[in-house]
C-alpha cells in the first residue's frame, strides 16, 4: 500500500507528508474512519512511506528493498496486531500472532475490508473478537526488541476499541513513552468506544468518506468498472467503498439482506405469527456479527424512510427494488414512531453484544415493530 493506493484523502496524505519531511511524526497516532474511509490502508501507506529509504515528496518510491517487504507485509519492524476469537483451528489461547497468515492474505486482496469480512475471514462471525491480554504482553515483548534494519519501528493496532479493556493499563506506558523510535499507528471505527486513556495519548488523525468522484474513479481504474455504472454506484453509496465494492460485484449478502428484510416488515406489520415465528427461526441461525449487521442494515433503511417522509427522496441511494419497498414501507415510518423504532434496534443491537439469546430478542421485537407500525402519523 502507497499513497497513490489510497482513494481520496489528498489533504492527509499532504499532511502526513509534511510531518515526515519535517520530522514532526507523532510516536502514537490514531487513524480514525469508518471501514469505507480506508483508515488502515492510509495508515499502511503513512508506515511504508516513514520507512521507505528513498521516499520522494509525496509517496514512497515502491522499488527499494523495504518497500519490496512492504508489499509483501513481511517487513521485520512492521508489526500487526488485531481483535481475535477462538476458532476452529485455535481453540484457545489465541492471539493475534497466531492468525498473522489470515491477517496478511486478508490485507493482500485488499486492505479495503471491513469489521465483518475480518470475523469471516477468522472463522468467527458470531464471536466477539477482541485484542486481548496476550497481544498486550506481546506488544511489550515486541518493543524489548531491537529494530532490525529500519528507523523506526512500527507498531500497527487495528481496531483499538476492540482492546480488552482490563488488559489495557498493561500498554498505557508505552503508549505514552514508547521506547525509542517506536511509533505506533492505531486504527479505529468508533472514537466513543476507545478508552479515554488511550485516546489522550493519540495524536488523531481523521477521516471522512473519500470523496465520491475518487470513488468512482478508483472502481474504474481498479476493478474495471464502466464509468457510467461507477459514478452511479459511488452516488448511491455515497462514497463507501466497501459498499460499492459490494454493489459492483451484486453482493448477494445486501440482497438477502434486504429480502430478509421485507419479509420480516411485511409479517410483523400483518401480525402473521407463524410467519413470523419462522423468520425468527432462520435469522436466529445466523451469526452474531451477521444478526447485527442486518440490525444496521434495518437502521439505514428507517433512516431512509425518514428521508423519504420529509421530502428529501434526492438523498436516498437506492434503486431498484429497494427503491419501490422504500416508497411503499415509508408511511409506515413516521414522526410518531420512528425514534421508538430506532431506539428498539440499537437495544436490540445492545442487547445481542452482551449474549441476549437471540430467538427471545428477534421474537419480542417482532411483536414491538407491529404495534409501532401501526402508529399513523396522524
Ligand atoms: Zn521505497
Amino acid at each position: 500500500m502507497m499513497f497513490k493506493d489510497v482513494i481520496g484523502h489528498d489533504n492527509l496524505k499532504n499532511r502526513l507528508t509534511e510531518n515526515v519531511r519535517q520530522r514532526r511524526i507523532g510516536h502514537a497516532q490514531l487513524f480514525l474512519g469508518a471501514d469505507d474511509t480506508g483508515a488502515l490502508p492510509l495508515a499502511l501507506a503513512f508506515a511504508r512511506y516513514i520507512q521507505c529509504r528513498d521516499r520522494g515528496p509525496e509517496d514512497a518510491c515502491g522499488k527499494c528493498p523495504t518497500c519490496i517487504k512492504f508489499d509483501k507485509l513481511a517487513h521485520p519492524d512492521l508489526h500487526f496486531f488485531f481483535p481475535s476469537a477462538p476458532n476452529q483451528e485455535h481453540k484457545k489461547d489465541v492471539s493475534s500472532k497466531l492468525f498473522t497468515n489470515l491477517w496478511r492474505e486478508l490485507l493482500l486482496e485488499s486492505p479495503y475490508f471491513t469489521w465483518f469480512q475480518w470475523l469471516k475471514k477468522l472463522g468467527v462471525e458470531n464471536k466477539q473478537a477482541i485484542i486481548n491480554a496476550e497481544d498486550c504482553n506481546d506488544i511489550i515483548r515486541t518493543l524489548g526488541m531491537k529494530s532490525y534494519e529500519s528507523p523506526y519501528r512500527i507498531v500497527v493496532i487495528y481496531m483499538v476499541e476492540k482492546l480488552y479493556h482490563a488488559a489495557a493499563p498493561k500498554i498505557l506506558k508505552v503508549l505514552e513513552e514508547p521506547p525509542e523510535n517506536t511509533l505506533f499507528l492505531m486504527v479505529s471505527e468508533n472514537k466513543d468506544r476507545i478508552l479515554n486513556t488511550i485516546l489522550s495519548r493519540a495524536q488523531i488523525v481523521k477521516l471522512p468518506l473519500p470523496e465520491e468522484q475518487k470513488v468512482a474513479e478508483a472502481l474504474t481504474d481498479r476493478f474495471g468498472v464502466e464509468p457510467k455504472k461507477a459514478s452511479q454506484i459511488a452516488f448511491l453509496t455515497g462514497g463507501r467503498l466497501t459498499e460499492a465494492l459490494r454493489l459492483c460485484h451484486q453482493d448477494e449478502e445486501q440482497l438477502a439482506d434486504f429480502e430478509s428484510f421485507r419479509e420480516w416488515m411485511r409479517c410483523c406489520y400483518a401480525n402473521d405469527v407463524a410467519h413470523i415465528l419462522k423468520w425468527v427461526e432462520k435469522i436466529s441461525q445466523a451469526g452474531r456479527e451477521k444478526q447485527k449487521s442486518f440490525f444496521q442494515y434495518g437502521l439505514k433503511i428507517f433512516r431512509m424512510c425518514v428521508l423519504y417522509n420529509y421530502d428529501a427522496g434526492h438523498l436516498i441511494r437506492l434503486d431498484g427494488e429497494e427503491k419501490t419497498f422504500l416508497e411503499k414501507f415509508s408511511p409506515f415510518v413516521n414522526h410518531r414512531n420512528t425514534l421508538q423504532i430506532v431506539d428498539a434496534f440499537n437495544q436490540a443491537i445492545y442487547h445481542l453484544e452482551r449474549n441476549a439469546n437471540p430467538k427471545i430478542l428477534f421474537t419480542d421485537l417482532s411483536f414491538q415493530l407491529n404495534k409501532l407500525m401501526h402508529v399513523r402519523a396522524q
